[in-house]
């Protein structure tokens, strides 16, 4: 297992880079790891919306702020194993599902969504869950039942993240992580971008990131989609070069990890989506969903992969060396 040390001043210099140069770079490093015209499409699927105790500011399903979201309860297995067989028929390879919980409970829950993604896993696809923090048990049961991955973001630097999140610390986070890491599921983190972070937040995220032990193998690179009712609704929109810039640093950081670029796609011109895949993102969300927020549909998505010939990439189970 290679062990990365990577250091803040050494971002620091990548992102002092000419863009394009930092581009440049970036692509090369994305070469020498990936098949560059290769792209995974991953569906995310909400499977069980609002209602959470946690108060991240950005999230239109916490209970505590006033979105318009309905609350709901877990969905039925046979819904998101029909929605899991859709996405597959429109080119998704990993199928990732996602609960507004603080934590797993212990409950009948927890039981049903052991047996979606076991159900997801017999489709032949990459299950993944995103439900909160876990326990070393309950991560060694969800591992148990098949899952490739689990999604746990950072969100931003350890500095900032009080400012957007008092419910929990990122040591919860961290701890989360390594339930993961040792129950031998690999580790799908990132983080969002656009939540009023400085530069140099956006850096040590990388830099946390890049020297997890191992690496994750996926990070979600999002942008903040202004919810109202959120305390980040007034908040102004991302430069798309300084996406670009975050996407192209994250990829040289993490060279084999797969970069998906998550929410706030669908704001972003067709163009700049493509100077981010030149720049090593090699994985979009597919769907007009993303949980809550809205997503470019899968008629643009192909178009666009279409017009830049990517192929998408089938299930490969992910290597954990
Ligand atoms: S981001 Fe997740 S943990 Fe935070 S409020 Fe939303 S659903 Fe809850």
């Amino acid at each position: 297992m290679t062990h990365y040390s990577i250091t803040l001043s050494y971002l620091k210099s990548l992102h002092d880079t000419p863009l394009l140069d930092l581009i440049y770079q970036a692509a090369s490093i994305h070469r020498d790891n990936h098949n560059s015209n290769e792209m995974q499409l991953c569906t995310l699927l909400s499977i069980k919306t609002g209602g959470c105790p946690e108060d991240c500011s950005y999230c239109p399903q916490a209970a505590r702020y006033n979105t318009g979201l309905e609350r709901e309860k877990l969905l039925d297995l046979n819904v998101v194993i029909q929605k899991a067989r859709q996405a597959k028929e429109n080119g998704s390879s990993r199928f990732c599902m996602g609960a507004a919980f603080r934590e797993v409970k212990d409950n009948n829950d927890f039981e049903e969504i052991l047996k979606m993604v076991s159900e997801v896993k017999e489709l032949g696809m990459e299950a993944c869950c995103t439900l909160g923090m876990l326990t070393d048990i309950q991560a060694k049961r969800l591992k148990e039942a098949g899952l490739t991955a689990y999604n746990h973001n950072l969100d931003t630097s350890e500095e900032h993240y009080d400012s957007i999140i008092k419910t929990r610390k990122y040591q919860d986070r961290l701890n989360t992580i390594q339930h993961v890491v040792d129950a031998g599921i690999s580790v799908c983190c990132g983080g969002i971008i656009g939540l009023g972070e400085s530069t140099t937040d956006r850096l040590k995220l990388i830099e946390t990131l890049a020297n997890l032990n191992p690496q994750p193998e996926s990070v979600p690179i999002n942008t903040l989609v202004p919810v109202a009712g959120t305390p980040l609704e007034n908040q102004g929109k991302v430069d798309t070069f300084d996406w670009i810039r975050i996407i192209a640093i994250a990829r040289i950081a993490l060279p084999k990890a797969k970069i998906r670029l998550s929410a706030g796609r669908l704001g972003i011109p067709k163009e700049a989506q493509a100077m981010a895949f030149m720049a090593g993102a090699n994985s979009i969300f597919s769907g007009e969903k993303l949980l809550t927020t809205n997503n470019p549909s899968d008629d643009l998505d192909k178009e666009l992969l279409n017009s830049l010939q990517f192929k998408t990439s089938k299930v490969m189970e992910p290597s954990l060396t």
